[in-house]
């Protein structure tokens, strides 16, 4: 399993240096934009077949080094290549903000303090810092990707994204959490006969007051509305992001509260997984990124805490009796929130029941490696 992250490095730069990263930005946005027109203009959608075209030029015209003359053509392709996936194949990609993009070792590299990064000036050695609880992040076991420059009024920073495989969890687990997320309870966990439910409540109403503001704000579409809506997002996403940080740390409790060595069982929401497991009926939600980062902010957390994760298919979760295995969508009723299973009969909260069945799937996983 793949752990990622994106952790902040604040860098120190003197005034000159900020210059220089300041040009280098600006040659980048540039850079994007020149690339992103002869891409419209010659329809050439692949990474390689453009850089064939411009590289020359992004070299001389705007100063770019060969590294990042490289990421400018991939970013460019892979912005076209999405707007194709949307159905948008006549408007040229903008670049209005975008973050340089720099490789690690080959534009920077964190080393004894220093941030060596590739500008237009050549390298500039930049003291950096690290808040604590990310420190650990640069050592044991991470390693760094890909980072974005970003400056924000007049601080800098290398937003460093750090990778970690995780083995597939193995050995004596005293406890098998499985964690259901869902709309009415945000999550509902369960170890044995005891289970935790977070009500969804206040925070639907929350969400769908920003939905009503967001619609009311795009049918006037001023350019004050636009603005409004900008700022309405970002608080929303401070909210969501507030709320899960929250949930992820008392999903964590309760694991640690059911043993010594507890693991903790998810569904797996990436792909096209999230529509396997939300209605369409649900789509503001089943569209919305908070149920993937809520899984992730669980993950970290229990990563911090040195509690094991597992991920698990979730196809007919939510339809599976726990107790006799039987799957059927009618074992479920949505609207009474009651599970019932058609066979044996067993009842209980639909949550619970999905739950219960999330973590047997964990069981069945770790008995199979361990039965190979
Ligand atoms: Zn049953």
């Amino acid at each position: 399993m793949e752990l990622t992250r994106t952790i902040r490095v604040q860098l120190e730069p003197t005034p000159e240096q900020a210059s220089a990263l300041a040009r280098t930005i600006e040659a980048n946005r540039q850079a994007l934009e020149y690339v992103s027109r002869i891409a419209h203009e010659r329809r050439i959608r692949n990474a390689i077949a453009l850089q064939r075209v411009v590289y020359r030029t992004i070299r001389s015209r705007f100063g770019l080094r060969a590294q990042m003359a490289c990421t400018v053509c991939r970013t460019v392709a892979g912005v076209y290549k999405s707007m194709k996936a949307n159905g948008n194949t006549d408007t040229p990609a903008k670049f209005k903000h975008p973050k340089p993009v720099f490789q690690r070792n080959k534009d920077y590299v964190l080393r004894n303090g220093l941030a060596h990064i590739t500008t237009l000036d050549g390298r500039l050695r930049i003291p950096y810092h690290v808040e604590p609880p990310y420190l650990r992040y640069l050592q044991d076991g991470w390693t760094c990707g890909a980072a974005e420059l970003v400056q924000k009024r007049h601080r800098w920073y290398l937003h460093v994204s750090v990778s970690k495989t995780a083995p597939d969890p193995v050995g004596d687990f005293d406890a098998v959490i499985g964690v259901d997320q869902g709309m009415r309870f945000l999550v509902t966990a369960s170890c044995g006969n005891q289970a935790m439910f977070i009500r969804g409540g206040r925070v639907k109403q929350t969400r769908l007051h920003y939905v009503r503001l967001r619609a009311s704000l795009q049918r006037k579409g001023t350019r004050s509305a636009k603005r409004r809506l900008k700022a309405i997002g970002r608080r929303e996403s401070r909210f969501m992001t507030d709320v899960n940080h929250q949930i992820a740390k008392a999903v964590v409790h309760f694991a640690q509260a059911q043993g010594q060595r507890p693991l903790i069982v998810l569904e797996d929401l990436t792909g096209s997984n999230l529509s396997v497991r939300f209605r369409l009926k649900d789509q503001y939600w089943r569209m919305s990124w908070s149920f993937r980062q809520l899984a992730d902010f669980i993950r970290y957390k229990a990563e911090e805490a040195g509690i094991a994760v597992m991920l698990v298919d979730p196809a007919g979760t939510s339809e599976t009796c726990p107790k006799c295995g039987h799957c059927e969508p009618a074992n479920r009723s949505r609207k009474r929130h009651e599970f019932r299973c058609k066979r044996c009969g067993y009842r209980c909260n639909d949550d619970l029941a999905a739950s219960r069945v999330i973590a047997q799937k964990g069981l069945e996983c770790l008995r199979q490696s361990q039965g190979a």
